[in-house]
């Protein structure tokens, strides 16, 4: 496999193309607007990229940037020394106030570059716990963050622990460079004009979704090996993806790389069985070999090679934890699978396959963006609820997909992982 660069490395420093990702988050990614706050969180590794981006905020007209690190170090201490009962226990507080930052108009910034197996050697019911925890105190600023209230993005820093888990034979500082390598290219900031780069994405994205939304399937069939799943889409749905006009006004870009087009699932109308194409990195632990089966929306079946006791605890969750808020496609040649890596990263995993999320829909793809629908509109369209919002990836280059019309006809949409 050659790199994922298109342009050789030594065309532009280090420095230069960090700049230019900082860049790109602020003005594509966020679209920040003068007098704007932004609360950003970052992993302490990616301090760097952090303040290249506080940097570009305020050159945009930011009037306050808050980052909140989190160390691994610490989170592991945690897990070492932490009485039991402390894993109940979650920053209730801190959510809330970011929560209340948005409200009163902040952007939301979220560096990713997490050690995807931070917490594996740790016991399950433990971290189960602590998620959970974390979860419920996140709702306030989840639900404002998941209905787009405000512009907000996730943009990825290269790290040393995640770049150790994608090139676990390379020296740990080539490691990182190819990593960086990865993130730069996915990020679309190696041309000369990295935000027409991005202008001309959103523009391909668009007429994609739109052709979609044109055809009104009533739902999707997956079909390859260890995989037949029937995923009826909500009434009312429409195909989201690329840039996103948040309920502020502003223009946003929430996922730096993106690739998919996404819409709502109908939460009952899910049947079959359907095998994972790729490792889903949950919240430090690796769950590999998915295997599940629907009926009448809900998992009623599921098995997993590596992380089943992991996988059993996050759908038992809530209620919802066991049925679908997003499906996506994306084409098996996207830049991101191109580059043949994985990344146990669901920011670049995810955009290498056509995938679907367990948990919480996006209230936005709906008709008019979901503008005016109540909780209870958006249940009555087949809408899912739920604390978490995971996505696993079913696509690869040997999954066919079809469109189904009201009536049941089948339409071509993607053939061995590639557009119809
Ligand atoms: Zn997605
Ligand atoms: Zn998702």
């Amino acid at each position: 496999m050659t790199g994922p660069s298109t342009l050789p490395a030594s065309a532009a420093s280090f420095a230069d193309r960090l700049d230019r990702l900082a860049q790109v988050a602020v003005r594509v990614g966020l679209g920040l607007r003068p007098g704007q706050e932004l609360v950003m969180t970052a992993p302490l590794e990616a301090v760097a990229l952090a303040r290249a981006i506080t940097e570009h905020a305020y050159r945009a007209g930011a009037s306050l940037v808050t980052t909140f690190y989190a160390d691994d170090a610490a989170t592991l201490a945690r897990f070492s020394h932490a009485p039991d009962e402390a894993f109940d226990h979650a920053a209730g507080w801190l959510y809330a106030g970011m929560a209340d930052a948005y409200r009163s108009g902040a952007a939301r910034l979220a560096i990713s570059g997490d050690d995807p197996s931070l917490l594996a050697g740790q016991d399950p019911t433990k971290v189960a716990r602590a998620n959970r925890a974390r979860s419920r105190a996140y709702v306030p600023a989840l639900e404002l963050i998941a209905g787009f209230s405000t512009n907000w993005t996730i943009v990825s820093a290269a790290t040393t622990p995640w770049a150790r888990t994608v090139f676990p034979d390379l020296p740990e500082d080539e490691a990182l460079a190819r990593l960086w390598d990865a993130v730069f290219a996915a990020s679309r900031i190696d041309g000369p004009d990295p935000v027409a780069a991005w202008e001309t994405h959103n523009r391909d994205l668009r007429e994609r979704t739109e052709r979609l939304n044109g055809a009104r399937f009533a739902a999707l069939r997956f079909v390859g090996p260890g995989t037949d799943l029937t995923v009826g889409l909500a009434d009312d749905h429409e195909w989201c993806g690329g840039a996103t006009t948040a309920k502020n006004g502003i223009v946003c870009n929430a996922n730096i790389p993106t690739e998919e087009v996404f819409t709502t699932p109908h939460r009952m109308r899910v049947d079959g069985f359907v095998t994972s194409t790729k490792p889903l990195s949950y919240q430090g632990t690796l769950i590999d070999g998915i295997r599940v089966r629907f009926s009448e929306g809900r998992i009623v079946e599921a098995t997993a090679r590596t992380g089943a006791d992991v996988l059993a605890k996050v759908l038992e969750t809530d209620e919802g934890a066991a049925r679908l808020g997003e499906v996506a496609l994306v084409p098996a040649s996207s830049a991101i699978s191109a580059s043949g890596l994985l990344f146990y990263n669901t920011l670049y995993d995810e955009n290498a396959a056509s995938h679907i999320a367990l948990g919480q829909a996006y209230s936005k793809c709906f008709r008019n963006g979901g503008e005016g629908l109540s909780e209870a509109d958006l249940t009555e369209r087949g809408a899912n609820r739920s604390l978490i919002h995971i996505d696993w990836m079913i696509g690869s280059a040997e999954i066919d997909v079809d469109g189904l019309s009201e009536t049941g006809e089948a339409v071509p949409v993607m053939r061995r992982g590639e557009w119809v």
